[in-house]
């Protein structure tokens, strides 16, 4: 699994090696790094660098003058005769005039290069916590765009002209898909169980299954969760069992809720027992302890549809008689970062007063992303329209015809390539070991190229294309590229394989 799909386990430091964050060369540096041949003396070299006001007043910074101003083209300027002068005097040749201001424009355009850049996702991954998880939807992306625009009645009632709750948008929606009494939405989930436990149970015990108190990537510990928000971890049962009772005996005065905690990216096989969360319920409410139910992924569909293991839903929780569920906006429900908790009234209004709400509150774009993803469950067309969605519900054949077309379209342009069977996964530290049956535009690196460095060609292009390799082949998976992006695709490839 961590060779196959790199990055897939939510784990944010792409540890796997294939999308490590590449530093552009600073042209700066290399400016003058190679000019054999030259006799030189370092005095007299650091004499033949420009001055800085040489280089800003020459033609080829005119334009960038016009449109930045003089300030900025000086201290860009300043940094690359720095990076020249210190060459210089570890003996390299001065580099010539223009060949400071190319370098000054390179950083220019490095500097106002949009970041994060779009990149085109062929791993097979659907939510790739490196690649940003979940592609949102065009309704999702419109209604971000509109309320970022301009103004919206985020936080106003439009009917009194009163104060209103930016949690209200999503109040109806949440309720309608979850059947949850009340919801609320905050910056991820992290900050969710965060809030949840700090309102909660700060100061008293929280009762966990040893099989539970994981570690969700990234670092995100659940017993460090639990420190952080001053509560104390009872850890009950043990790895691969745990029973109602291992929680009746640790329950006392003190205790403050039931955690559980969905194991996400991993998989516990064999002889393996957990509670249900209804027995913990039952056991709770003769004391009034509250059952808090961490899902993670957020699925408010059935992965089941789909030949995936059952992943467990907000809904089946809220029925359950959780008091509060937990889940993440940008996996499996496919929307944007957000964290989203559903359960009780009394509870979610524990949390909206608590202190850190303000701290972890989403912000009106995400929100407004938000509700709009929502929006398509409460319709009926999340699998049409929610891009993850659609990606999983596509079928083999679905995939094979488009790596076909892929193939066909590269043959044209004298690039080789085969389809072959493969797998997708989920990822994003959802359904672990999950896999959906696939096909991959397969290319045999040329006896003198590492597939290695087909990969690495391929994330050099305007748009970056990020594939993997496979049994020493680079492949391709079309069920995580975007139909728009077939065209980026071949053309990425072409370059690649006939540059
Ligand atoms: C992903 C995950 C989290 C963290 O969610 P974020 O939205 O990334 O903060 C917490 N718990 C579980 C079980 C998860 O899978």
């Amino acid at each position: 699994m961590a060779t196959m799909f790199p990055g897939a386990d939510g784990d944010r430091r792409g540890r796997g090696g294939m999308v490590e964050y590449q530093p552009i060369p600073r042209y700066a540096a290399r400016v003058g790094a190679n000019q054999p041949g030259r006799q030189m003396t370092i005095g007299s070299e650091l004499r033949n660098l420009p001055s800085v006001e040489r280089v800003v007043n020459g033609d080829s910074l005119f334009h960038a003058v016009t449109a930045h101003g003089r300030e900025m083209l000086v201290e860009l300027t300043r940094e690359v005769l720095d990076g020249a002068r210190k060459r210089v005097l570890s003996g390299a040749a001065a580099p010539a005039g223009d060949e400071i201001a190319e370098a000054v424009l390179s950083l220019l355009a490095e500097l106002t290069e949009p970041s994060p850049r779009p990149v085109i996702n062929a791993t097979g991954v659907v939510i790739h916590t490196n690649l940003g998880r979940a592609p949102l939807s065009d309704a999702a992306l419109a209604a971000a765009d509109a309320v970022g625009r301009g103004y919206s009645d985020l936080e106003i009632d439009l009917g009194t002209g009163r104060r209103g709750s930016r949690q209200a948008h999503l109040q109806s929606l949440l309720q309608r898909i979850t059947g949850a009494e009340a919801a609320l939405a905050v910056n991820n989930n992290a900050s969710a169980l965060l809030l949840g436990l700090s309102a909660l149970a700060s100061g008293r015990e929280v009762i966990v299954s040893r099989g539970e108190a994981v570690e969700i990537g990234g670092g995100f510990r659940i017993p460090d969760v639990l420190r952080q928000s001053g509560c104390t971890l009872v850890d009950v049962g043990t790895t691969n069992r745990t029973y109602v009772r291992d929680y009746a005996e640790a329950m006392s005065e003190q205790t403050g809720a039931f955690l559980k905690a969905h194991a996400s990216n991993f998989r516990v096989e064999g002889f393996t027992a957990f509670v249900a969360e209804r027995d913990l319920v039952a056991l709770g409410e003769t004391s009034g302890v509250p059952v808090l139910h961490d899902v993670g992924s957020g699925a408010l569909l059935p992965t089941e549809r789909y030949g995936l293991a059952h992943e467990p839903t907000p809904q089946e929780s809220v029925a359950a008689g959780v008091g509060l569920v937990f889940f993440s906006g940008d996996k499996l429900l496919g929307g944007p970062q957000a964290g989203i908790v559903v359960g009780k009234r009394d509870l979610v209004t524990q949390l909206e007063r608590h202190p850190l709400a303000r701290a972890v509150r989403i912000d009106k774009m995400s929100l407004a992303s938000l509700a709009a993803t929502l929006a398509h469950y409460v319709t009926g067309e999340a699998e049409t329209r929610v891009p993850v969605w659609r990606m999983i519900s596509a079928t083999a054949d679905d995939v094979r015809s488009r790596a076909q077309q892929w193939r066909a379209t590269l043959s044209n342009n004298r690039v080789e390539a085969c389809v072959q069977p493969a797998r997708s996964a989920i990822g994003g530290g959802s359904l672990p070991g999950e896999t959906l049956p696939s096909w991959t535009l397969t290319i045999n690196a040329p006896p003198d190229r590492s597939p290695e460095s087909v990969l690495s060609a391929l994330r050099g292009q305007s748009t970056p294309v990020i594939a993997r390799i496979e049994e020493d082949a680079v492949r391709l998976d079309p069920r995580t590229v975007l139909p728009e992006q077939d065209d980026a695709v071949i053309q990425a490839l072409t370059a690649v394989m006939t540059g």
